[in-house]
């Protein structure tokens, strides 16, 4: 089983009432919902009001793919807990961004840069492209589908040049986007999907759900995660590999830590 926790920010859906219509058990429970469809999946989920976010240590410890959707309340997220989600990723679990978790602590974190979109809340129809055929997380998926309304996002996308780029979108208005890419970090596989605006029902549609079910089999992996992954040993001159003599000036005392 795939042990997989699908974040929400939770906020509109108790304040917006197009969204709580949508989606009376949260966007979150719509996707769990989607993922536990699939026997290969066990999906639990976790909320921003929640303690730690849901995201405590032991429960990260314990989970092998991680889905974040927020929007209006990023800046609400424990620093702490984000430094502790990109540790994991670095590890070994795999992270799905969704929609507008582009401007999330995490997905910034990870990515280094601005994640910066141009965007249009019309109600636009997308029409989806598959730009990498045969790649896992578009299987079972044709060429090409729509979505009758999605908010525009736009290129240019300020991230960094993906590791794979899965699907573009276009937009009834003109603009492209990539709109499914993935990379890797550390030992983690992160994939980062565009469409799931709150006020469209974009979460029931099926093709939508393939590629959620597919994502999270993608990053998923089976290896145990990698231990002590942010530590940086000094290596003493009587421990290396080969014979060696110390020589030349040095800043460390011998058995220093490191900088960070
Ligand atoms: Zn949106």
């Amino acid at each position: 089983m795939i042990r997989t926790i699908v974040w929400g920010e939770n906020h509109h859906e108790q304040t917006n009432r197009v969204v709580s219509d949508l989606y009376p058990n949260g966007m979150h429970g719509c996707i769990a919902d989607a993922l536990n469809a699939d026997p290969a999946i066990e999906a639990t989920t976790a909320t921003l009001q929640e303690p730690e976010h849901g995201l405590s240590e032991a429960r990260l410890a314990e989970t092998d793919v991680l889905t974040w959707w927020g929007h209006a309340r990023h800046g609400d997220v424990d620093d702490a807990v984000v430094e502790r989600v990109a540790a994991h990723v670095w590890s070994g679990m795999g992270l799905i961004c969704l929609h507008s978790a582009h401007f999330s602590k995490i997905f910034k974190r990870l990515m280094g840069t601005p994640c910066n979109l141009s965007w249009r809340e019309a109600g636009e129809r997308e029409r989806l492209w598959v730009t990498s055929r045969n790649h896992p997380i578009v299987a079972g998926l044709p060429d090409h589908f729509e979505l009758e309304h999605e908010e525009m996002y736009g290129e240019p996308f300020g991230i960094p040049e993906p590791m794979e780029t899965v699907m573009i979108g276009w937009f009834q208005g003109g603009e492209v986007f990539r709109s499914g890419v993935t990379y890797k970090k550390g030992a983690g596989s992160v994939f980062y999907f565009q469409p799931g605006h709150e006020t469209y029902p974009t979460y029931h549609d099926a093709n939508i759900q393939t590629v959620l079910r597919n994502g999270v089999k993608w990053a998923y992996n089976s290896a145990p995660r990698v231990l002590d992954v942010t530590s940086a040993p000094n290596r003493a001159v009587e421990d290396a590999l080969e014979p060696i003599t110390a020589r030349g000036p040095k800043l460390h005392e011998d058995g220093q830590e490191g900088f960070t």
